[in-house]
């Protein structure tokens, strides 16, 4: 797979619990939609997985895949402050479903996977 993906950490607005989302970076056309990922409520570990075809499967216990509800146009939500958002080349950001209770969560940094790599983990797997 492309090695341009990385972590984008969000936070719920709901119970203030902060997880990381795998974020997929590629052109279209690139079938990326047969990859997903998942987060470990627990362990804070990320699953990649190829084409798992059953849309209930999981690799395990207290993981989750981390859905993103709508996007949001408003940069007061981002938690940052305006100058870094206007040099932001983003017009909106994700909202994702908090994998703890449900409620709305929204980015606040990220990480390269290297990065992310240091303190956690990421499984990689090929397809089922
Ligand atoms: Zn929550």
């Amino acid at each position: 797979m492309i090695s341009d993906e990385y972590i984008e950490y969000a936070r719920c607005k709901n119970c203030n619990k902060a997880f990381p989302v795998y974020q997929f970076v590629g052109d279209t056309d690139m079938g990326m939609d047969s990859w997903r990922a998942f987060t470990n409520s627990q362990t804070g570990e990320i699953w990649v997985q190829r084409e798992p075809k059953d849309s209930a499967w999981s690799p395990g216990a207290g993981y989750a895949e981390v859905r993103v509800k709508y996007y949001q146009l408003y940069p007061e939500l981002m938690g940052c402050d305006f100058p870094e958002w206007s040099k932001s080349e983003f017009t909106n950001v994700p909202v994702y479903e908090c994998i703890y209770c449900g409620g709305e969560a929204f980015p606040t940094h990220s990480e390269s996977k290297q990065e992310f790599a240091v303190h956690s983990k990421i499984n990689e797997a090929g397809a089922i």
